[in-house]
């Protein structure tokens, strides 16, 4: 045990018990963590290389303003972004303000209208409900003709292969498979599990476009979903790939036609992606890149940890201890308002930023619930930095992810516990 470092934890405010229940389980980790350094270690690489090849150079960062026509920086990072990720082309950009823009802008770019979506693994995240117009909402895509068609996953998370086949249709243009479980508690898909599901998709119908919401998923594992087949893939630079530099943005990578379709929809029809200042900040994007394999695979950690500690205390965690990851988001289901709200709160005091103020419920746009939300980031919002959030309605389960650093996550998830410790809502008796 290390003297140094539980003086240190306890003038935090983190007491022996939960301290040292946090170093037996850690232990517990190692294999594991050894495993997503190396994965971290491929990513990095991959990064460097996309760099390398696209002669990257302090030109780059340069400050483009006013149309931004010819900014070399911002053209050489969507080819960066098209080589890392594995496609022909990308749309990186400051003027895509978050994850559901970038997806908004994906779908109706490329859908026309009696066009019909189809999403053959449930219910898409929350936001992107009146996007599609599944809850009434101006501007969605229902409102412009283009229908919705919906397969559940089976009760044990496998794909409806039959109720698949029967959904489509010849209207059937694009198809969104959403990796990440978001806020519901369904299994996070693997790239394997994707690869599969468009293999089946296209084998019905070839010239459907298959669309990944890849929000979180980025750098978990060695793969991204273009390299098993999907036509395009779409995500936030709060998130992930802007490795907690990015101050905004977002992309989308993947087929040419899919790009263009989608720049000639976010600037306009005859400018597509010749402009776009991207106004100094182009830098960030570059940087944050770089990082992000070491930043996603420290929320990994964080997030496992999380899984451990929470499975042990007798609570469900989705996924759970040992499962294989490939997201970062770890749910835990307290069933206890003020479970949930104490983890929160744990959460919040452990940040750099905002440490003392206390996190409370409430009503936010796009969501059909109060919503609770511990962050303390230095970008608002961004949840590629420690941040816990849910709807607060049962099963009061929170959603948990990031951590700029996997110091900072094992210090958040034991002063979550250290809060739900204080306040008799778990037994540890036995366990340290
Ligand atoms: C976060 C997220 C979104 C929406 O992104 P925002 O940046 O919050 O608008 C969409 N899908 C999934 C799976 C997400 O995790």
């Amino acid at each position: 045990m290390n003297q140094k470092l539980k003086e240190k934890y306890e003038k935090l405010g983190i007491c022996k018990e939960v301290y040292e229940f946090g170093e037996k389980i850690e232990k517990e980790l190692e294999a594991r963590f050894d495993a997503i350094d190396s994965t971290a270690e491929l990513n990095q690489l991959k990064v460097i290389s996309a760099m390398q090849k696209n002669r990257v150079s302090a030109e780059c960062f340069n400050i483009s303003s006013g149309y931004g026509y010819n900014d070399i920086g911002r053209d050489t990072l969507e080819r960066v972004y098209a080589d890392c990720f594995g496609g022909e082309d990308a749309l990186v950009r400051p003027q895509i303000t978050c994850g559901t823009h970038a997806l908004a802008l994906a779908l109706m770019s490329n859908l026309r209208p009696g066009d019909e979506l189809l999403s053959p693994v449930g219910k898409p995240y929350d936001t992107l409900e009146e996007v599609i117009g599944i809850r009434p909402s101006k501007g969605s895509l229902a409102e412009y003709g283009v229908t919705y068609a919906q397969v559940d996953l089976l009760e044990d998370g496998e794909f409806d292969y039959e109720g698949i086949k029967k959904a489509i249709n010849e209207k059937t243009r694009l198809v969104t498979i959403q990796r990440s479980k978001g806020y519901a508690t369904r299994p996070t898909l693997s790239v394997e599990r994707i690869g599969k599901l468009i293999s089946f998709i296209k084998g019905i119908k070839p010239d459907v476009i298959c669309m990944v919401d890849n929000c979180y998923g980025e750098f978990v594992e060695e793969r991204e979903p273009l390299a098993v087949g999907a036509d395009m893939i779409v995500g936030s630079l709060i998130k992930n790939p802007g490795g907690g530099l990015a101050p905004i943005g977002g992309y989308i990578v993947g087929k040419k036609e899919c790009v263009e379709n989608a720049a000639y929809r976010l600037t306009s029809p005859g400018l597509g992606k010749e402009v776009g200042a991207s106004l100094g900040i182009i830098q960030s994007f570059y940087q944050g890149l770089f990082l992000a394999p070491t930043v996603v695979s420290g929320a990994l950690k964080g997030a496992i940890f999380a899984a451990n500690i929470y499975e042990k205390l007798g609570f469900e965690v989705v996924p759970n201890g040992t499962e294989s990851r490939h997201d970062i988001i770890q749910a835990v289901k307290f069933g206890n308002k003020d479970a949930m709200i104490a983890f929160c709160e744990g959460i919040q005091a452990a940040a750099p930023v905002d440490s003392y103020v206390t996190p409370e419920p409430w009503a936010m746009p796009g969501y059909d619930s109060d919503v609770i939300m511990a962050a303390g980031a230095f970008v608002q919002g961004s949840s590629i930095e420690l941040s816990a959030d849910g709807p607060v309605k049962p099963p009061y389960a929170v959603y948990f992810q990031g951590g700029l650093t996997w110091y900072h996550a094992k210090l958040g998830i034991l002063m979550s516990l250290q809060k739900l410790y204080e306040r008799k809502l778990v037994n540890m008796d036995g366990l340290c």
